[in-house]
């Protein structure tokens, strides 16, 4: 169908530049972790990092954008996984072609681009592209005869190639209300021949039919002209904007002409690996194409997954980077690769997607790294998994069933680390179904019995519009700027203004009254929020009018963008809009956090230089009084280490360095190397935090707050490491007030040790160690003068031995002497009689105890030490055993002794008068 053919990398690069030369903003792809965003376990859309702006609650700079996006789509009503391998079109991770218009152009201009890319730039027959549009076939919403009078102006279109479909397939929404609209999509006739059904007398090959293989959706145009408000109300949108994702994958196959997306080169490469590792031939690769295809599509997941920080665990997004890493792994066992080789088809996943996603270069070892340590993991435990599913899988034939309970799944799971998924392949080769749901009801119960709960905001979306009202009336008074509250926690502690807005329970109030929880806003703030791990300033708003009213303020919040409201108790007074006041922070507790700030980001770049680059942020706290920091790292930290770290981190605090603090374009920041966060969702100028000068050692974007310089900081001490989840360790430390206070303690308790010891502070380790010492001594001598004592009672007890059936029988106590003393007496009483039975006692260190030793001719009489002992130890709660000729038991209540030698007794003459 063409002359040359196109790279894949060609044809993003052609895509972003055509919309460029159309007055777009290239947009980077935002992380798999959507930002901010609770509801999404992973990114699945392009429109997901514009969610805001379509919504209101944020701004960009631009009105037009385009991007290719990183997708992730493992989960949900569609659930592709089971798909992923076993046919030329599911992917689990895939990336998004997107033109954006925000209020900008709309439906004329996005048809008009598209079929001129599609067309004019990469040559695409016009006679076989098709276009649908939306009819309601509840005949309640308009007809988009907008788009398709734009279709058929497009030169060389066919306008009997529009087509007309109803809600499912060509109108979306956002969700249940919110931005809606009807979308075109494109279609391409890939010709006769192609359809699997085409010989079906019953199929009749159209665009948008279940099944059939001829005509592919390319790309999807979404108009958003509507705000849904209720089930059936629809309101016009003061802005439209235009959203519209072209997958990537599927262009490649359409312009490189091939007929799976396996054999574009944005996978090609990444199959040939796999066939190098297993060293295949041409008909062998054939033949084990699923596998080929599922080891290929995941191991691109795992390493995207991996370099946006989701490392393999054990719930949530973790989960999935865990189960796709191993269900690779098992489709490669099936093959033959059983030392672990996914690492090395992730380098060639890096080499052909590194230059356009950089993040994947950066984070290499740590791809290698972890892929290596997981797939080892899985090894240890997947051979008695397997077998034990194979066990289960021949019981539920057996019992005639087809199916799998979900929680026989979820113990699998729990026991052995096989994923559900790796479960549900193996049991379908079997032809047995899994139940899904119970698999999660139980994985949901494990999940809130171990502890970890949900996390959900619990402002609503009125809360949005009540806001959103607010502040639009706030900005037509001029009480505000366009931009809404100013916010400047960086310069100043405290700023001077009106109350603007008193809010309490929801509902706007003109005047408070003292014990009042309120929100207030102002038209400035110095207060921070809680963001980048940074907790929120508290401090007071007082007035400056003569009524002299005075608010606590306890929390920060910023309910959409623009909008900054201050929450707290009125202390005093009764505060009303319009009254001047002043907003102070707690300056103090500030002065805490930004030290605690700053020693976090000295934490961070001192972890990367002695552990390695893999050692990055997975969480951090900043609070006034401590600071938390989670990083990846596979294990727990020597002393060394840490000394090392602490260490480094102090010596940066002494060398003094400026902060230097530099506002500039996201693009360039992260150009230059500076470190971003995950999860975090950034703005287009982004705020940079470097230390070190010339060195610059660390170089972040943060819009935390931070000292000038680091000798604000005082000291650096480490207070605990510990692991947080597989491959996660968490360090806690204090600075500052802090450290101080925590080396005032420790000297303190250390002069108390040394008043103790009686010594001084220098001496207390040698004068503790000399005082153990005489102890340890002091015990021995102890114990050795006890088992004099024992020794002289136990001959006197030798003197007169009672017998049964002329048979020696002792059964005795001997208090306080240990299992080795017991035993040195029995054997001593055996030489002394060589036809005898005895039995010892003992409480030592609060345990009872029983020894019991029997010469061989009366074993061989029948009489065994293990069956007495077990049997006199069962008033004392025990149980024992050992050999024939001497066993032991041991026991939890001591006052019973007497009860078990009064056994003892009456099991010896059973057998002796017996035998
Ligand atoms: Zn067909
Ligand atoms: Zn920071």
């Amino acid at each position: 169908m063409f002359e040359e053919q196109i790279s894949g990398a060609k044809i993003r690069q052609k895509f972003i530049d055509f919309f460029e030369e159309h007055g777009h903003t290239f947009v980077p792809s935002s992380s798999l972790v959507p930002g901010g965003d609770q509801t999404l376990l992973f990114t699945n859309a392009g429109m997901v990092q514009f969610k805001d702006v379509f919504l209101g609650a944020d701004k960009r700079p631009y009105t037009r954008a385009a991007n290719s996006q990183k997708c992730m789509r493992v989960a949900g009503k569609h659930n592709d996984l089971d798909d992923v391998g076993r046919n030329d079109t599911h992917h689990t991770f895939f990336e998004m072609l997107g033109n954006w218009s925000f209020g900008d152009y709309y439906k004329k201009e996005a048809i008009e681009w598209a079929w001129v890319l599609l067309t004019d730039v990469w040559g695409l027959p016009k006679d076989r592209l098709w276009a649908t549009c939306f009819e309601d076939e509840k005949g309640e919403i308009e007809r988009d005869d907008e788009a398709v009078n734009y279709w058929v102006k497009q030169p060389g279109f066919d306008s009997s190639q529009v087509l007309f479909f109803g809600r499912k397939d060509n109108f979306w929404e956002m969700a249940e209300t919110g931005p809606s609209g009807p979308n075109s999509e494109i279609h391409l006739d890939l010709g006769p021949g192609i359809c699997v059904h085409e010989h079906d007398p019953s199929h009749q090959c159209q665009v948008n039919l279940d099944g059939c293989t001829r005509y592919l959706e390319l790309w999807n145009l979404v108009f958003m002209q509507y705000n849904r408000t209720g089930p059936s109300t629809l309101e016009p949108l003061p802005a439209k904007h235009v959203d519209t994702g072209l997958g990537l994958e599927r262009v490649a196959l359409v312009l490189q002409g091939v007929d799976s997306n396996y054999k574009t080169d944005l996978l090609s490469p990444i199959m040939d690996t796999v066939q190098q590792l297993t060293g295949h031939n041409e008909e062998q690769r054939a033949a084990n194409i699923t596998p080929y295809r599922v080891i290929t599509d995941h191991a691109r997941a795992a390493a995207f997954l991996i370099a946006d920080g989701v490392v393999p665990g054990n719930t949530g997004r973790n989960y999935v980077s865990r189960m796709i890493i191993r269900r690779a792994a098992r489709f490669g066992s099936l093959m033959g690769l059983d030392e672990p080789f996914l690492a090395q088809v992730a380098q060639s996943v890096i080499d052909n997607y590194g230059d356009f996603f950089r993040e994947l270069d950066r984070n290499r070892d740590a791809i290698i790294d972890n892929l290596n340590r997981e797939e080892v993991r899985f090894q240890k435990t997947v051979e008695a998994g397997v077998s034990k599913l194979d066990n289960l899988l021949d019981q539920t034939k057996a019992d005639g069933n087809q199916s799998m309970p979900g929680e026989t799944a979820f113990d699998l799971y729990a026991t052995y680390g096989l994923p559900l998924e790796i479960t549900r392949d193996i049991a379908r080769e079997r032809d047995i179904s899994v139940d899904d749901e119970s698999f999660h009801q139980a994985m949901e119960q494990h999940r809130i019995a171990s502890g970890a709960g949900d996390v959900f905001g619990v402002h609503g979306e009125d809360d949005i519009e009540f806001y959103q009202s607010l502040i639009s009336d706030l900005v037509s008074q001029d009480a505000v700027d366009s931009k809404g509250v100013m916010y400047d926690p960086y310069d100043n502690y405290e700023v001077k203004g009106k109350v603007l807005a008193l809010v309490r329970d929801g509902e706007l109030i003109e005047k408070a009254n003292p014990g009042d929880q309120v929100e207030v806003i102002l038209p400035a703030t110095p207060f921070y929020i809680e963001a980048g791990g940074q907790v929120a300033d508290v401090g007071q708003i007082t007035s400056m009018e003569s009524n002299g009213w005075e608010i606590n303020v306890t929390d920060m919040r910023q309910p959409i963008s623009g909008v900054i409201v201050h929450i707290g108790e009125v202390v005093s007074g009764a505060p009303s809009t319009g009254d001047s006041a002043l907003a102070g922070v707690d300056i103090q507790r500030r002065q805490d956090i930004m030290r605690n700030h700053t020693a976090t980001h000295l934490l961070h770049a001192e972890l990367q230089k002695v552990l390695g680059n893999h050692a990055r942020q997975a969480g951090s706290l900043v609070a006034p009084d401590r600071l938390r920091f989670d990083f990846t790292h596979p294990e727990a930290l020597t002393t060394e280490q840490l000394q090392a770290v602490e260490a480094g981190v102090n010596h940066h605090i002494y060398d003094n360095y400026a902060l230097d603090i530099v506002i500039k374009p996201l693009q360039e920041a992260i150009d230059d190397g500076a470190m971003a966060l995950f999860g975090e969702k950034y703005a287009e100028k982004v705020r940079t935090i470097s230390i070190g000068g010339e060195q610059r050692f660390s170089y972040e974007l943060c819009g935390g707050t931070h000292v000038a310089e680091t000798a604000e900081i005082g000291t650096f001490l480490i207070t605990s490491e510990s692991s947080v989840g597989a491959g996660l360790r968490r360090i806690e430390a204090v600075s500052g007030r802090k450290a101080y206070d925590l080396v005032q303690q420790r000297f303190m308790l250390l002069e108390r040790t040394a008043g103790i010891l009686d010594t001084n502070v220098d001496q207390v380790a040698e004068k503790g160690q000399a005082i153990l010492d005489q102890l340890t001594d002091a015990r021995k001598q102890i114990e050795s003068l006890r088992r004099d004592v024992t020794s002289q009672d136990f001959e006197q007890l030798l003197e007169n031995v009672p017998q049964i059936e002329d048979t020696p029988v002792l059964i005795t106590k001997l208090p306080g002497a240990d299992a080795e003393t017991l035993r040195e007496m029995t054997d001593r009483f055996r030489e002394r009689f060589p036809s005898s039975v005895i039995l010892l006692a003992s409480v030592s260190n609060d345990r009872p105890l029983l020894v019991a030793a029997i010469t061989k001719d009366l074993v061989e009489r029948g009489l065994l030490a293990g069956e007495l002992v077990k049997y006199a130890a069962q008033p004392i709660g025990g149980s024992g055993g050992g050999r024939p000729t001497l066993a032991q038991a041991g026991g939890k209540d001591p006052e019973q002794l007497d009860q078990a030698l009064a056994k003892a007794q009456e099991w010896v003459e059973h057998k002796l008068t017996a035998s």
